[in-house]
């Protein structure tokens, strides 16, 4: 023991793969998907960026989202508030998802406003007012439909009484009235939804809180102006999700990393944990470091495809955590790739590579899901967009 030389922690770092297992973020498409949504928009927007912007970086779409004219951000938790005023985001910021001993006088100090989706909530706030250093900004929040957050029906009442009651006394002032649908993205929209947030904003009019309402997330401002009202809140459209011919969206997340093996393979080999696919014929086989851990949903692997040289290659036997097997065509086919050639996992799907949403349907899951559970181990390069610039 004694004679071993120490781990040497200090003196060399080594030379990092940053180009290995790559995604790239293109703030252009962002800003081409709000010129899009503001055009499908009768009302103003509010860009959502919560959850890092859906996996973007928030304060890389938020900045971008400034520069193509967005106003008004929201995010769940005072924790993604914080991190977006310390980058100098300085613009409106709604928080609507906090615990309800939350620091609300802290939000008051950064200006940031804060739905109440809860009579505890309302009552949490009222308890510390009289720490604000100003009227603290509110959007009561209402539920129309999905029982999740948002206060219940027979809370209306009491709750706007309680919020007018404050604001009349200069504790808090109402900026705004908000709920969010729960079938917005079927066919025929949510006109119950829509029906109920009417019912509610007639409510709580009645007991004298006159603000701004908003309701529509995505799939709405997309497809119904009917739940527009004086402002639209929509997230996954910024990222691409949500296109359609009339709205032509595109994602802006394109994630590949390098062949980093190639190899022939007899007849009859067995592939991946639990061999599910056996080679029929001699093949070749491509290594791609990328797998679950990264964020690519397990299950995908029976369909999905990637891209690589100008077409499509299939996965061949389970998604492991860290890597997938592609397939490189039969043996006695010549090699067309090497060592080192980029493999898209996905992208916007211009070149034909396979998109966010693609990767969702095989793995029964949302493209959201996609886009939010792309991990840390994956090297962000993000495109910076300058006005004017592209689309
Ligand atoms: C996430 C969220 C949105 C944005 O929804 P998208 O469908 O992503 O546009 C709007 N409002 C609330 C309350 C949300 O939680």
């Amino acid at each position: 023991m004694g004679d071993a030389a120490p781990v040497q922690t200090q003196t060399s770092r080594p030379r990092l793969h940053h180009d290995a297992a790559v995604l790239d973020i293109d703030l252009g498409a962002i800003a081409s998907n709000i010129g899009v949504i503001r055009r499908a928009s009768r009302a103003p927007v509010r860009a959502v960026v919560k959850a890092d912007g859906f996996g973007h970086g928030a304060e890389a779409v938020a900045s971008t989202a400034l520069t193509a004219g967005v106003r008004d951000f929201g995010v769940t938790s005072l924790a993604e508030a914080e991190a977006l005023r310390l980058s100098g985001i300085d613009a409106p910021i709604l928080s609507w998802l906090n615990p309800v001993d939350s620091d609300w006088a802290w939000a008051d100090a950064a200006g940031v406003e804060i739905a109440l989706g809860s009579i505890e909530h309302v009552e949490s706030v009222l308890a510390v007012s009289a720490r604000f250093a100003r009227p603290l900004g509110v959007h009561l929040q209402v539920d129309v439909g999905m029982s999740r957050d948002g206060l219940p029906p027979e809370d209306w009442k009491k709750a706007a009484t309680r919020v007018r009651t404050a604001a009349d006394a200069g504790l808090v002032r109402v900026r705004g009235i908000m709920g969010h649908l729960g079938r917005a993205q079927e066919a025929a929209g949510d006109e119950d939804g829509t029906k109920r947030f009417e019912s509610a904003v007639r409510i709580l009019r009645s007991c004298g809180i006159a603000a701004p309402r908003h309701l529509a997330a995505t799939s709405a401002t997309l497809n119904d102006d009917h739940t527009h009202f004086d402002g639209v809140r929509v997230g996954a459209g910024l990222y691409g999700i949500g296109a359609c011919s009339v709205h032509p969206l595109r994602y802006a997340m394109k994630l590949s990393a390098p062949l980093i093996q190639i190899r022939e393979v007899p007849a009859g080999s067995l592939i991946g944990y639990g061999h599910h696919h056996r080679c029929a014929e001699p093949r070749r086989l491509g290594l791609v470091p990328l797998g679950y851990g990264d964020g690519l949903p397990q299950t995908a692997h029976t369909e999905a495809d990637v891209y690589l040289g100008g077409r499509r290659h299939r996965i061949l036997g389970a998604l492991s955590m860290d890597q997938m097997i592609v397939d490189l065509g039969p043996v006695h086919e010549p090699t067309r790739h090497r060592l080192g050639a980029r493999v898209t996992v996905f992208g916007p799907g211009v070149d034909g590579e396979p998109t966010p949403e693609e990767w969702a349907r095989h793995g029964r899951t949302l493209p959201h899901a996609i886009l939010t559970g792309i991990g840390p181990r994956v090297h962000r390069r993000t495109h910076e967009y300058r006005r004017g610039e592209g689309s």
